[in-house]
């Protein structure tokens, strides 16, 4: 539903969640800023999974490590050779499409067989790689395009995703260094660096959230597919011939995170990959249903021992286990779980997003909701004075004072009562707690609740235990 997610877009915009970067220049096509309540959003978010995989898994613990790393890491990686898509370019509007969107955009054009059919043909060519097939399918199938008229393409082209730059002053040799277009080799040659000083056994996870790059050429899909993006990555390193058992578990480990997030099941599932990454033996996706579809939200990746492999033979050194249960030394095996925060925001976004019609026989109404999970709402309570005199304003900030020390608050005592409950439904504040002339009586207030719009008197000295439980949940 194209309607759905504009909305979304306008609503990010206009109540302080994310900005296009540079806006005031034009801004720069596939970057976003966060803006005051998005930033907080995504922090929240980022929390609850470090706080998950670490804090909660006795045998996983957190790095961070930096963006620029040593080019040899993207040879042994595979990334300078592989990190790439197939590519083809309409010579006739020098646009750039990725083949898979391309054909994908067909198939949405089409009944549900025959895109089966076209997916399943585009698959099969991606797996061997067969360019020439790729473009005639593309030819074959260019009148339901949306580019439309007689097209020129190019060949099918491999377009490297990374980005570069140079280390080092220009006079001096400089030498070409990539951002990193995922955290997980940061993880991989930081790997004996934390077992040693952590003395980890296996199974243990290493964990890490940050920023990646990638010149992506499709744009124009919001915070779904940035070049600029951040991702949450586990690397969990096993025992050689366990990695199924542990695909399996954190294949279902991760989807309970998912519904613990408090989206609705029905718009959850898996999606097995067809062609398997260079590195991985198995492979699936999270796929959440966002008004553009369903489309992929986490990977969960069976990588085996490729990459401490590759970084053992490109560094020299020995990434190898001395397993005590077993009397050997091998490379571990991997599993990895790898998730995007920006994405994973979107996902939230669009599951929280409600329209209501809230009109009455005697007048129209309606508001723009978001539901978020307390634990994630960017501000958990708004404390709003009925008038800005008698007192109220005093006994107001007695609360904030007490409440903002445990989470984030909103005062305001400007307009009327109403139109500030709307502006917190915005911006998906769970409670909002009115103090009025009867609290000076007898120290209850209004608390109000956002999804059902029910309001029960409190007493005051209550609210932050009724705010921390919510969040708690
Ligand atoms: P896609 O097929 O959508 O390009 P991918 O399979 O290349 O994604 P991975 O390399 O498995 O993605 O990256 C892991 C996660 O990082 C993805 O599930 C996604 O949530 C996130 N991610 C990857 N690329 C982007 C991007 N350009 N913008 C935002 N998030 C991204």
């Amino acid at each position: 539903d194209q309607n759905k997610f504009q909305a979304i877009i306008s609503h990010c915009k206009e109540y302080g969640f994310i900005f296009q970067s540079s806006e005031i220049y034009d801004g720069l096509s596939a970057v976003y800023d966060y803006g005051q309540y998005g930033a907080q959003l995504k922090k929240n978010i980022r929390d609850y999974w470090w706080k998950s995989m670490t804090q909660m898994h006795e045998n996983i613990v957190g790095i961070d490590a930096a963006i620029f790393m040593h080019p040899t890491t993207w040879k042994a990686s595979g990334h300078v050779d592989n990190f790439s898509d197939p590519m083809i370019d309409n010579k006739d509007s020098n646009k750039r499409y990725r083949v898979d969107h391309l054909i994908e955009g067909f198939a949405e054009t089409l009944e549900a067989d025959a895109a089966a059919a076209l997916i399943a043909q585009m698959e099969e060519l991606l797996k061997e790689n067969d360019f020439a097939g790729l473009k005639k399918l593309i030819e074959d199938n260019k009148i339901k395009c949306a580019v439309s008229g007689t097209v020129n393409w190019t060949d099918v082209r491999q377009f490297n995703l990374m980005f570069s730059t140079q280390l080092g002053s220009v006079s001096e040799e400089a030498s070409e260094i990539y951002l990193r277009p995922e955290t997980a080799q940061g993880i991989f040659v930081n790997f004996l660096n934390v077992q040693k000083t952590g003395r980890m056994k296996i199974p243990f996870g290493i964990a890490q959230v940050g920023k990646a790059f990638r010149n992506e050429i499709v744009a124009r899909q919001f915070v779904f597919r940035m070049r600029e993006f951040e991702q949450m990555e586990m690397q969990f390193f096993i025992r050689p011939g366990t990695q199924k058992e542990w695909y399996a578990y954190w294949k279902e480990e991760r989807m309970k995170w998912h519904k613990s997030l408090g989206l609705n099941p029905a718009n959850l599932q898996y999606h097995d990959h067809v062609k398997l990454a260079h590195y991985a033996d198995a492979a699936v996706d999270i796929e959440y249903n966002f008004p553009i579809g369903f489309k992929e939200v986490e990977g969960i990746h069976s990588r085996t021992d490729f990459d401490l492999s590759q970084h053992q033979q490109y560094s020299g050194k020995k990434l190898q286990y001395f397993d005590p249960e077993i009397n050997q030394n091998y490379i571990p095996y991997v599993v990895e779980t790898s998730i995007g925060l920006d994405r994973c925001c979107l996902m939230i976004l669009s599951e929280a997003y409600e329209e209501q019609d809230l009109s009455t026989a005697e007048k129209q109404d309606s508001r723009v909701v978001l539901k978020f999970p307390a634990k994630l709402a960017p501000i958990k309570l708004a404390v709003l004075p009925l008038t800005k005199k008698d007192g109220l304003p005093e006994i107001a900030r007695e609360l904030m004072a007490e409440c903002k020390q445990h989470f984030y608050c909103y005062y305001e005592e400007k307009d009327s009562i109403g139109k500030r409950y709307r502006r917190q439904d915005a911006i998906g504040t769970p409670f909002c707690v009115t103090i009025d002339h009867q609290t000076k009586e007898d120290g209850t207030v209004t608390i109000r609740h956002r999804d059902s719009m029910a309001q029960e008197r409190v007493p005051m000295a209550q609210v932050k235990e009724i705010v921390m439980k919510k969040i708690m949940e």
